[in-house]
């Protein structure tokens, strides 16, 4: 199957295509550069060229003739993830979909919109229209899109009170396009919705989103220190299981992070001091005052409505969740990190035990509570300082070791970077879906290599030439 580029372009050139080169290398790039392991391998990828589509039907002729000429497609939001999710392994066409944004309708509890809808807009949008934000987001709310985080995040902001994005209720209806002959156009709901949400545009481009809503408020943004970091974590352990508070970020940072990494945090804070990072409900902000009060180890440094710091720090969320790891890749570039799943009821133990067996700063902490099937407990987006891709790989089976899940971000593939397994459901859908395995190439490891193994990382070029 050799592509046929020119004759896709060709084809789709009265659609808006960028093919100034400049451009073209900036739209094949998403922020697999987080990854010290992934920007070795991908730092060279980039597209033929990049197709815009403006609605459903430009999304259906795309994939239509580039079907028809073997070409990949590689769908694009606005390439934050940092998974190397959004880059093109094999050229060809990537689809941005930026013009894409519509906000569709808004309803009580619901909202329809189209993918390439920058999730700060969407929030914009549905707090005008009748007072309601979306339950979660991811930290890049400012610039990545709402379909970009349903294809390739996994929860964010919000997920202490409503979970991540898999848990049932948090997507309602996704609107697909399969890249057939004759590309078709379905709507998923119920178990259907585990395809494609989280699959990297790998099996079908979301054309249209149903998300639940929630009331919106002007969330009090918190800081608090303090010396002693298991009263810190168990501090927003508790705070997160406190029934009637409601928070929309609970966030920990062990020492020196907010000293080290967070610019306009340092002059409040000593190299020694943790950090919890908070926004809560403002009407229960009274409550919280109480519940804080019976906790005298946490000293409140900052609240958003009530702030004296010459150098304001802007939205709190903004330091956690991966901006955590943003902060401190720009003040170290050394800098990389771990995705580990502190899982309830061991979550705390789990933490002490990391902790302890890496004393000298390898590995920092930065845990952020989430609801996990109902239960109270944390992701940990673990500071750690990169030496070697070994070191890196005998860290992370520290953690297994232990019994913390880590889901690898210096991995491309959905199995890697999961749960080393296929994903079936959405295996057997790219094969009816995908038929030609064009759908962003590369980043299924077992539509390639059935019988990998995962003990070494799948490297998807070096195995093409290998099997070549
Ligand atoms: P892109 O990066 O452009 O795309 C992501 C994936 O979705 C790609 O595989 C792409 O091919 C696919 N895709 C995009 N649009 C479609 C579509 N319409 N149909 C099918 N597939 C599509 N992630 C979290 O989950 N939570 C966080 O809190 C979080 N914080 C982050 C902070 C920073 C600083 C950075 C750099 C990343 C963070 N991420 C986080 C990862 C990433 O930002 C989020 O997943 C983000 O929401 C992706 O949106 P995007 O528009 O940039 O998507």
């Amino acid at each position: 199957m050799t592509p046929n580029v020119e004759a896709a372009r060709a084809a789709l050139s009265h659609l808006d295509l960028i093919e100034k080169p400049k451009l073209i290398r900036t739209y094949s790039r998403d922020c697999f550069w987080y990854s010290p392991v992934l920007k070795s391998r991908m730092d060279h990828l980039e597209a033929d060229f990049i197709a815009c589509p403006r609605n459903e039907a430009d999304v259906i002729e795309i994939l239509r003739t580039c079907y028809t000429h073997d070409v990949p497609v590689t769908t694009r939001g606005a390439g934050t993830g940092n998974y190397g999710q959004a880059m093109p392994m094999r050229g060809g066409c990537v689809m941005h979909m930026r013009h894409m944004n519509l906000v569709k309708s808004v309803a009580p509890g619901r909202v329809i919109v189209e993918p390439g809808c920058v999730i700060k807009d969407l929030d914009a949008h549905c707090k005008a229209h009748s007072g309601q934000e979306v339950r979660m987001f991811s930290s890049t709310w400012a610039s990545a899109t709402i379909g970009g985080f349903i294809a390739g995040g996994s929860g964010g902001v919000g997920s202490v009170t409503w979970g991540s994005l898999r848990d049932l209720g948090n997507i309602l209806r996704l609107r697909v396009v399969t890249m057939e002959a004759e590309p078709r156009v379905l709507d998923f709901t119920g178990e259907e919705l585990s395809r494609v949400s989280h699959a990297y545009g790998t099996n079908g481009i979301i054309t249209e989103l149903e998300l639940p809503l929630a009331p919106a408020y002007e969330w009090t943004d918190v800081l608090l220190s303090s010396r002693d970091f298991t009263a810190a974590a168990t501090f927003a352990d508790e705070l997160a299981n406190e029934d009637g508070i409601l928070l929309k970020l609970a966030s920990v940072y062990e020492a020196p992070t907010a000293h080290a990494y967070f610019n306009r945090v340092a002059p409040h804070v000593t190299d020694k001091d943790h950090l919890v990072g908070l926004m809560i409900a403002p009407h229960n902000m009274d409550s919280f005052l109480t519940f804080l009060a019976r906790r005298p180890a946490l000293k409140m440094i900052y609240r958003s409505d009530d702030c004296d710091w010459q150098k304001k720090p802007g939205p709190v969320f903004e330091f956690g969740w991966n901006h955590t790891t943003l902060r401190a890749i720009k003040v170290d570039p050394s800098i990389t990190y771990l995705q580990v799943r502190y899982g309830y009821p061991d979550h705390m133990n789990l933490i002490e035990k990391m902790r302890r067996a890496f004393p000298a700063g390898e590995v920092i902490q930065h845990l952020e509570s989430i609801r996990m099937e109902g239960k109270v407990a944390f992701a940990g987006l673990s500071l750690v300082k990169f030496t070697t891709e070994e070191r890196l790989d005998e860290i992370i089976a520290i953690h297994e070791a232990a019994g913390a899940l880590v889901f690898n971000p210096h991995r491309y593939t959905l199995e890697e970077g999961g749960r080393q397994h296929a994903d079936d459901t959405q295996l057997s859908f790219k094969r009816e879906a995908d038929p030609k395995g064009l759908l962003n190439p590369g980043k299924v490891i077992t539509w390639d290599r059935p019988d990998w193994d995962y003990s070494r990382m799948y490297d998807f070029a070096n195995d093409r030439r290998e099997q070549a």
